[in-house]
């Protein structure tokens, strides 16, 4: 068994080689090769350090990096900075995961480490974390997310808790997403249940303002009854036939001053690059998993004062006298988060959408009928770009919008080019695969 393994490894990481030696990402193939030859694979690799992983629908990408941040922030078991090792460029199913260890273990499959800080696909949670012993798992949210691969949300959701019904570690989760909070009872010996949330916000409705998923009781299918709702279907709920909902947050944000991009947790004020509602969320769920391994506060003032992720979340762009956010969005809500954010600036604006319909992306672009266009608040222009340039510029222009004031550019460097030709503050949102190719469009321009 032992030279199986040590064979595995040695065959992997020459893939890996050969692949960075021809100038190529390492990203999924080695692990698609070994997945394809041995589905239990992953069970080669061993590790004795803590692992943290993130899954959910939205947010993972950034979470993970703030994760990464704060335990590269403390000290390794030899003084220096702790070595942490992470998938933050969202490579993030098994067979990313497995590249990945590839690159870092040793021949026997060891992988040293001081902390192993994992984005992981919810789908991929019990494939992974069949072979590792898992310290902490965080979830986010369960929003609808590119059908073709993943099925009904609920699949998805009855996976994680499947996993989780003989799970003992921390399990941090969102106590306002119904869909998240259900999984709290999945083990009811695992007192390791951990909850966080962010206090009700400015732009906080009592009616559901976009699509939402989690409107029934999942222990007893009786309609939930929210106090408000923060966005999609993530807010303060209760159960009013059994009582579920209302968790007692373990780490909550509060008093949210938009003004000067600050917050409180646990009495002391903390700063923030950006105050979207949906970012909060994710910084809740960084605090409350550091909060289990007693991380001082002055990392995580630093990290949430200073640090971006950038890679296409939240990320700024600036040409002479422009500035433009872009945001990835792979589904409704995401989008809609953006559109929150444009819509919260009252200053006039134009926005660049960019759709694409890659396999990676999901085929059906129907969920752009689920985005809420009807407030746009001092949108001046709308560029609409992609191989599905087309059918956003239709969407929006269902939505009542002038259609004298969008521009179709299928192509991304024209899309460039006109989301600046003139002055201004703009906001751009670009899907999955949309989102590279409209970082490097964007860079292309600026530099030129
Ligand atoms: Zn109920």
């Amino acid at each position: 068994m032992k030279i199986l393994n040590f064979l595995t490894v040695a065959f992997g990481k020459a893939m890996v080689k050969v692949l960075k030696l021809a100038g190529r990402d390492a990203g999924n193939f080695p692990g698609l090769v070994l997945w394809t030859l041995n589905h239990n694979y992953l069970k080669v690799f061993s590790a004795d350090c803590p692992i943290i992983a993130v899954t959910g629908t939205n947010g993972k990408t950034s979470t993970t990096n703030f994760l990464n941040r704060v335990f590269g922030s403390l000290k390794g078991k030899d003084g220096k900075p702790a070595k942490v090792i992470t998938n933050m460029q969202g490579n993030n199913l098994d067979t990313g995961i497995g590249s990945m260890f590839l690159q870092y273990c040793d021949m026997s499959g060891h992988i040293d480490a001081d902390y192993l800080v994992l984005e992981v696909d919810e789908s991929h949670v019990p494939v992974i974390f069949r072979h590792f012993k898992l310290d902490t798992l965080v979830i986010l949210n369960f929003f609808r997310d590119q059908l073709d691969r993943n099925g009904e949300v609920e699949t998805l959701i009855l996976k994680v808790q499947k996993f989780l019904k003989t799970y003992k570690g921390n399990l941090v989760l969102n106590a306002d997403d119904p869909n998240v909070a259900r999984l709290g009872t999945a083990n009811p010996k695992n007192k390791n249940v951990y909850y966080y949330n962010v206090e009700k916000y400015e732009g906080a409705t009592s009616e559901l303002y976009e699509a939402g998923e989690g409107r029934f009781c999942p222990h007893c299918g009786e309609a939930l009854v929210y106090d408000y709702y923060q966005y999609s279907h993530v807010g303060r709920f209760c159960c009013p036939k059994c009582g579920f909902g209302k968790a007692e947050p373990f780490v909550q944000i509060k008093d949210l001053d938009f003004d000067s991009s600050a917050f409180s947790i646990e009495g002391e004020r903390y700063t923030a690059k950006h105050m979207g509602i949906y970012h909060l969320y994710n910084l809740s769920a960084v605090y409350a998993a550091a909060k289990l391994y007693d991380i001082d506060h002055e990392i995580i003032h630093k990290v949430f004062g200073e640090f971006e992720v950038n890679n296409g979340r939240l990320e700024r762009f600036e040409h002479k006298g422009s500035q433009l956010l872009l945001n990835l969005a792979k589904n409704p809500v995401g989008a809609n988060m953006t559109l929150r954010l444009l819509n919260q600036d009252k200053r006039r604006k134009e926005l660049l959408f960019v759709l694409n319909d890659n396999i990676a992306d999901g085929k059906d672009v129907s969920w752009i009928w689920d985005i809420n266009f009807s407030i746009f608040n001092g949108v001046d222009r709308v560029i609409t770009s992609g191989t599905r340039a087309y059918d956003i510029a239709i969407r929006i222009k269902c939505s009542g919008y002038d259609p004298e004031r969008i521009v179709v550019k299928p192509d991304l460097d024209d899309a460039a080019a006109e989301i600046f030709a003139n002055e201004g503050i703009k906001y751009g949102i670009a899907n999955y695969t949309a989102i590279q190719p409209t970082r490097a469009a964007l860079k292309r321009f600026i530099s030129k």
